[in-house]
């Protein structure tokens, strides 16, 4: 059954129109999900009783049920759900000195395979539908309302790689961007790829204001179709030629992520191969520490380390910063909330 969460405005109110009632019925509902942000359809109290028995029994209202909380010493907080098939999924609030941003994830597990994450470590289930990631960032705002705060940016890099769910992730960006519901900026919106370069191309043809982080990770093709398989089927020259296009369309700075691994990527050579790669393109670097994944040997570098390749960095004009950790205490890396859940079950 479909969620209301799944309809973007416009859809609420072609759903409004096709039941034979005016499209502001569907203005008025898209409200109660956003802004009132009720929990059931019988509080939508300016609609009929009999419209109210329509949508209950053509659409469900919360695709998700809260299985854990875990809230770390700053504040960080995980949230893990399950949706009505029985999948689990995270979603990460997070505390900023600009606001609070949400993580959502956008597939259960992922196909990508990139070695040192812990996401991959569980083949996708299956794609995210729009309305399960709307619940989530709802879910989100509706604890902050408790506090009288506002969710102000979103973050696609949870779980899932979204350019492998791109319609879904498209249809629920323009939801929560909507400024007649949660209205949350394009500039404040970040999606994270792994580098599916054709999606890159439609993604720089939508000309939508939001930001796109790269997850590079690797400064040659050698090492980072090791890291990530995505490499082999978009090595860099195909992915860097998709991220001209954009940046030719959009006239925006690109964001690369750069997970700083300890003894693999994180040499002299890879800051000097880095920068070459990014010489004379409008981009920034944001160098990551690795969160340690009980599965995998990677080992992140120190604060000292990072510090040398940063230098390095910004000695060669490529701007980067080097990325607080959050939640360090509450397994808030990737997916590996998911993973301890699903083997306690087994
Ligand atoms: N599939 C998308 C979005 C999800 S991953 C992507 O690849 O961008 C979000 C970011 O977290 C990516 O940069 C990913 O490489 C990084 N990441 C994955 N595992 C990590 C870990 N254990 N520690 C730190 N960052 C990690």
């Amino acid at each position: 059954m479909k969620s209301l969460y799944d309809l973007n405005y416009e859809q609420m109110q072609n759903m409004a129109l096709e039941h034979g009632w005016k499209a502001f019925r569907g203005h008025q509902i898209f409200q109660w999900l956003y802004r009132s942000r009720v929990s059931e359809i019988d509080e939508m109290s300016n609609l009929s009783k009999e419209t109210r028995e329509v949508l209950k029994e053509e659409f469900e209202m919360n695709p998700l049920t809260l299985i854990r909380k875990q809230v770390s010493h700053d504040g960080t907080t995980k949230f893990l759900f399950q949706t009505k098939d029985g999948s689990l999924l995270e979603s990460v609030m997070m505390i900023f000195d600009y606001g609070r941003s949400v993580c959502v994830s956008s597939q259960v597990g992922c196909n990508m395979g990139c070695a040192f994450c812990a996401s991959g470590l569980t083949k996708k289930k299956r794609n995210l539908t729009s309305g399960e990631m709307c619940a989530q960032v709802v879910y989100v705002q509706k604890e902050l309302d408790q506090r009288n705060e506002r969710l102000s940016h979103i973050v696609v890099m949870g779980t899932g790689e979204p350019f492998d769910n791109y319609d879904e992730v498209m249809n629920f960006l323009s939801t929560v961007n909507h400024d007649r519901g949660l209205g949350i900026g394009s500039r404040h919106i970040t999606i994270s790829t792994c580098g599916v370069v054709n999606r890159i191309y439609d993604f720089s043809n939508e000309h939508t204001q939001y930001n796109l982080a790269i997850s590079l990770h690797a400064p040659n093709d050698e090492l980072r179709s090791q890291l990530m398989p995505i490499n082999k089927a978009y090595p860099l020259d195909e992915l860097m030629k998709a991220l001209d296009y954009y940046s030719k369309e959009n006239n925006r700075r690109l964001t690369f992520e750069y997970i700083l691994l300890k003894g693999v990527n994180d040499q002299p050579i890879h800051a000097k191969q880095l920068s070459k790669l990014l010489k004379n393109r409008n981009a920034y670097v944001n160098l990551i520490p690795y969160n340690n994944v009980d599965e995998k040997q990677f080992k992140s570098v120190s604060y000292q380390e990072a510090m040398v390749f940063y230098d390095y960095l910004m000695k060669n004009n490529v701007r980067c910063t080097i990325r607080k950790e959050h939640g360090n205490d509450i397994d808030a890396a990737c997916g590996q909330l998911r993973i301890k859940e699903m083997r306690k079950g087994q």
